[in-house]
Order: structure tokens, then sequence, then C-alpha cells
């Protein structure tokens, strides 16, 4: 039994923290491979030490003095390390850091440092080897991640090595230049690291357990979710669900392994168990948000092209929609942009211009409310039961096994209030 083990930056924030986990490590034996991510906050107020490591390196290319930054984020580690009892030093990686942010070696390399520390303490904490993640991570000279060389780069290296700490987020394009992935992309790490070593589960151990039917600062005590397919835990990560990488589904997919979202402050709770099936009537209807979005909608029937015309528009303006439909000549994309945006309204008068629409209206503050419901006879019930609460529905679209519902930004918590309570009669 293999298991690859991913821990995020709140499980790995302090000492204390880096016992529980030890502790969860050493439970099993077949937790071999751990993917560490940066330390995260220790308490609400706190700066995570990848926020850190990106401040410290701005300075650092204004050609300003970073000392004190740096300073303080080696503090970080040596708390770690004095709270573990460790006989390690990070003084001459520390030194290596500071040139190459002298020779400004990029916003990705100074990111990445907070995985790559992490994963040394990690590594000498629980005896296991340490892999440089940018010997086994490869991204190609585009700065693409290079899935295939990878796998093969990675399953080598690790079949040779019985225990080993991979730190996540980064690795490197084939120049040794260091790339990263977008936030909170340990999470990917941890999956290419399973599918590479043929692991028969990959937990991904976080500061929640596992998926919950409803955001818990807007719902009192969400039911827990025991069970999702891949493409549905992809479509919630995709449409607002905050619990994992979206990118992080896909490699696990492929190889079919299981991922198990497990919580460090509460080890014995199962969590999450995603795989490729599920037992008829396992599944749970759970909703997940994506605030702060603008419609805009043009009527053109007489232009076969629009949707080419406007899709060249938006990446000529570096925007990228969150959805794009086309029914019967009215085109329909949703934008992740908070309203009043200068952006927003030349699109706008761009997309008129160039569409020559019957009618091209802009609605603002918006918000989606994703409901997954593998039955299509819950879904009436539930957009009934948010307008019954007084939010009116804009647009119902399907993305995967999510119905999306379009209201106002206003209105979403009372949305959402609304339809999980009806979500509870109903069976799916
Ligand atoms: N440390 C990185 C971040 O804060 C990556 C991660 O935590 O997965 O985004």
């Amino acid at each position: 039994m293999i298991k690859v083990v991913k821990f995020g930056g709140s499980s790995l924030a302090s000492a204390e923290q880096f016992k529980k986990v030890g502790n969860i490590i050493r439970e099993e034996e077949s937790r071999k491979y751990v993917v560490p991510s940066a330390p995260g906050k220790r308490f609400s107020e706190d700066t995570k030490v990848t926020d850190m490591l990106y401040k410290c390196y701005a300075e650092a290319e204004e050609g300003k003095n970073f000392d004190k930054q740096l300073k303080a984020i080696k503090e970080r580690y040596n708390e770690i390390i004095k709270g573990l009892g460790l006989k390690l030093s990070l003084e001459e990686q520390f030194e290596t850091i500071k040139k190459n942010f002298e020779a400004k070696a990029g916003k990705d390399y100074a990111a990445s440092r907070g995985e790559y520390l992490n994963g040394i303490i990690m590594a000498n904490y629980l005896g296991y080897q340490f892999i440089d993640a940018a010997n086994v991570i490869c991204f190609d000279e585009n700065g693409e991640f290079d899935s295939e060389k990878t796998n093969e780069v990675c399953s080598e290296k690790l079949a040779a090595t019985e225990n080993a700490v991979i730190p996540g987020f980064y690795g490197a394009m084939p120049n040794g230049k260091v790339k990263t992935f977008s936030r909170g992309g340990s999470d990917v790490t941890g999956s290419i690291v399973a599918r590479a070593i043929k692991a028969d589960v990959y937990e991904n151990w976080t500061d929640v357990t596992g998926v919950l039917a409803a955001d818990p600062r807007l719902i009192q005590n969400p039911a827990p979710v025991g069970q999702l397919r891949y493409e549905e835990l992809q479509t919630l990560s995709r449409v607002g669900m905050q619990i994992l990488h979206e990118d992080a589904v896909a490699p696990v997919r492929q190889a079919q392994i299981p991922l198990r979202i497990c919580n460090t402050h509460d080890p014995e709770n199962p969590g999450t168990l995603v795989r490729p099936q599920m037992e008829p009537g396992e599944g749970q209807i759970c909703f997940a948000g994506r605030r702060q979005l603008a419609m805009l909608r043009l009527t053109c029937p007489q232009e076969p092209d629009a949707e080419a015309k406007l899709a060249a528009i938006l990446t000529q303006a570096q925007l990228s929609p969150f959805s794009m439909q086309s029914v019967c000549g009215e085109l329909t994309v949703l934008l992740p942009m908070k309203s009043g945006s200068e952006r927003l309204h030349r699109l706008q008068e761009q997309a008129a211009q160039a569409l020559l629409p019957q009618s091209c209206t802009l609605r603002e503050n918006l918000s989606i409310l994703a409901a997954l419901c593998r039955s299509t006879a819950t879904v009436p019930k539930l957009l009934r039961a948010v307008e019954k609460s007084g939010a009116p529905v804009h647009l119902l679209q399907k993305c995967g096994a999510c119905a999306l519902m379009l209201v106002n930004d206003s209105q979403y918590e009372q949305s959402l209030r609304a339809a999980y309570s009806a979500s509870r009669d109903l069976h799916d």
C-alpha cells in the first residue's frame, strides 16, 4: 500500500502543527511520500510565508534593501526548527536565496522557496529523503507544465526512493529556471506525485473536514459530503469551492487513484472520498458559489461569427470569461469582474461596435450559486426555492453536474440559505 500525503500551509504553520502532521504520517507506514506547502497563517491576522516571499522579492527587484523581510521569513522557519528540537540550520540556504534575490532570479523562484525550505525541515524531521521538486516536476520552455516528461522523470526517481519529501507548488523549466503552478498549487504537485508512483490513495490534508454541503461561514453546520466523483469535484472547484486547486483532480483522475480530503485537526474523520464511481443513492446535493461577476448579453441573430468575434475581443482585452454561451443568436458572457470596472465598460463598447447587436446589456454585481445535483428533477425545486425567497434568478446554466443560478450578489446568501434548506428535504 502506497499513500501520497499532501499537507496544506495551515497544517504546517508552526512546530505544533508539524508535530500533528508527523503523528499522522508515522501512524501508517504506507504514507511514504509527503508533499508539503509553505507555512501558512498561524492565526487569522498572520501572513503566509509565500506572501512574505513575494513581498520581499518585490523589494529586491526594485533594488531596495530586503534584509529585514528576509530575516522575518528566516525567523518563521527557525521557530519551527526550534520547536521541533531539530539540529538543522538553514543558514546556507538563506545565503543562496539572498544571492539569487539580488541576481533577480524571478518571482516564481522567490515564491517557491517557501515550499523548498519547509520540505527540507519536513524531511529532516521525518528522516525521509528530500527530493527537490525542481528535479522531478517539469515545465517546458514556454513555462507550460510538461505532464509526460514529469511522469517519466518523477516515476523513475520515486521508484528508487522508499520514503521522500517532495515540496509542492513548483518545478523547473529545461533551462533550470524555477516555475510555479498558480496559487494553491501544492495540491497539484501531490496529485502528480501520486500518479507517478502509482499510489493507492492520494490524501490531501487540510484544515477542514473534507467537502461540506455548503460554506460553513454562511450555513450553520452544513452536512459533510462523504463521497464525490472526480468530475464533480472538478466542477465544484471551477465554480468556486475552495477546498482543492482546480487542476489537482486531473492527474489522479487519469490514473484512477482515489483522493481523500482529510482534516489535520480531526484525523479520525473519514473526510471526503473522491473516486471514479459511486453507488446510486450515495450522492448528496451540495453548493458552491462565485461572487462578483458581470454578465454581458448581446442579441445578434444576423451575425454568424458573433461568438468567435467576441472571443477575439476578450483575448485582446486580456479578459478570461467564466463562461460564454450562444443560444439562438443571443450571446451571454459571464466575467469574473467587480462592478464599475473601466475595462468592462470598454468591452461593452467594443462588442457593440464590432457586432452591431440589436441589443447589448451589461449587468453587474452578480453571483453564481452552484448546486451539484445528479437528478434533473432537483433543479426546478431548488430554483423555485430561491425565487420564492425573493431572489430573481437571471440565468440558469449547466456546468457538468452542477446547475448554476445567477443571482444578485446582494441576494447570494439568502439564495444559498433557501436552496440549502430546500435540498435537505430532497432525495437527489
Ligand atoms: N504556498 C503556495 C500558496 O500559498 C502554494 C500552496 O500553498 O499550495 O499559494
